[in-house]
């Protein structure tokens, strides 16, 4: 069963999310199909928004202090709606992981909102709204996570005022692996150590690989989707502070990985491979390369997801 009668209730599938995804950054995203959250969102008699429970995660039930919570009521607000609603969350993602666990729970509150309202906006119409689940989780309103969250698979936000997000294809045999080693690292810090400046060349260089992955994605190009997936601005600054950085990305290209960067802000870090078998083997060589460090961590592997939030399967 997706909902209950008169769509009163709806379950759903909130996705992680890889933003940045090597040469994008802050401006490409991707949704996955086997990791994410998943929310109930109940109409209710009482106006507003209620976070009644949250499993998995130690997260605040106060809706100004959750993000799935002031998404909600962004919306509500713009709708100009009297309506309420009582949201549920169960946390699969954890918070600060660079998978987009705050935006997974944004786009979820605003979708299943939506949703049980008669979908008066469109998945599109909806990302303003999600984006403000995200401004109270990093102090920015952007839009890297909560669009592909949203839409599915890979977005391109080309100009986040006025907002212009496109759709990009998923090639249908593209696979990530992710490792999140279970280290935290600040946002705030991860975006402290980036260079304001950036040189012609390196320039230059991001934005043929830009140009170059948008276009492998679109002609199902494996090897041009390989050979694209290179950030000569971000990763090299950034990887300083995931330990053992340089020992995946290794193991990873070594086992036959297209490409492998940073996940958002890290520390996770993804890996794209062509067709599960490669991507199961590529998942091996990480976690025997990982293993030594001594760091606890996760592997998750998962398909595109080439749709965003969607009801729950029964
Ligand atoms: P991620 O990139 O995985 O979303 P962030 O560090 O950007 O991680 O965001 C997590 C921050 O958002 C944490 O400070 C967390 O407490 C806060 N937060 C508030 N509500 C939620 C929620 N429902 N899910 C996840 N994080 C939330």
């Amino acid at each position: 069963m997706h909902t209950n009668t008169a769509n009163e209730r709806v379950r759903i599938f909130c996705p992680a999310t890889i933003a940045n995804v090597s040469c994008g950054f802050d401006v490409l995203g991707v949704a996955l199909a086997g990791v994410g959250d998943h929310m109930l969102i109940s109409r209710s008699t009482k106006k507003g928004i209620r976070i009644t429970k949250i499993t998995g995660q130690d997260l605040p039930l106060d809706p100004h202090e959750n993000v799935a919570g002031v998404a909600a009521l962004a919306l509500l607000d713009h709708l100009n709606s009297n309506a309420g609603f009582e949201i549920e969350i169960y946390k699969k993602i954890k918070a600060g992981s660079g998978i987009g666990s705050s935006a997974a729970s944004s786009a979820g509150a605003v979708w299943g909102i939506n949703y049980l309202l008669g979908s008066p906006l469109s998945p599109q119409q909806l990302i303003p709204f999600a984006m403000e689940g995200e401004r109270l989780a990093s102090g920015v309103a952007h839009a890297d996570n909560v669009a592909p969250a949203l839409l599915g698979g890979f977005t391109l936000v080309r100009s986040s005022n006025p907002l212009d997000v496109v759709c990009l294809p998923s090639p249908s045999e593209l696979y990530a692996t992710v490792i999140h080693p279970q280290i935290e690292i600040k946002t705030a810090d991860s975006r402290r150590i980036l260079k304001t400046n950036i040189s012609l060349t390196d320039g230059i260089k991001q934005w043929g690989n830009l140009g170059a992955l948008v276009a492998g994605l679109f002609k199902e190009d494996y090897p041009l989707i390989g050979r694209s997936l290179e950030d000569v601005i971000v990763e090299p600054v950034r990887s300083i502070l995931i330990p053992g950085f340089d020992l995946i990305k290794k193991a990873a290209l070594d086992a036959g990985a297209l490409g492998c960067g940073i996940s958002g802000s890290g520390p996770s870090v993804f890996a794209f491979s062509k067709g599960a078998e490669k991507a199961k083997e590529v998942a091996t060589a990480i976690q025997a390369a990982y293993t030594p460090l001594d760091i606890p961590f996760e592997l998750h592997l998962s398909k595109i997801n080439p749709q965003g939030v969607c009801l729950e399967k029964a």
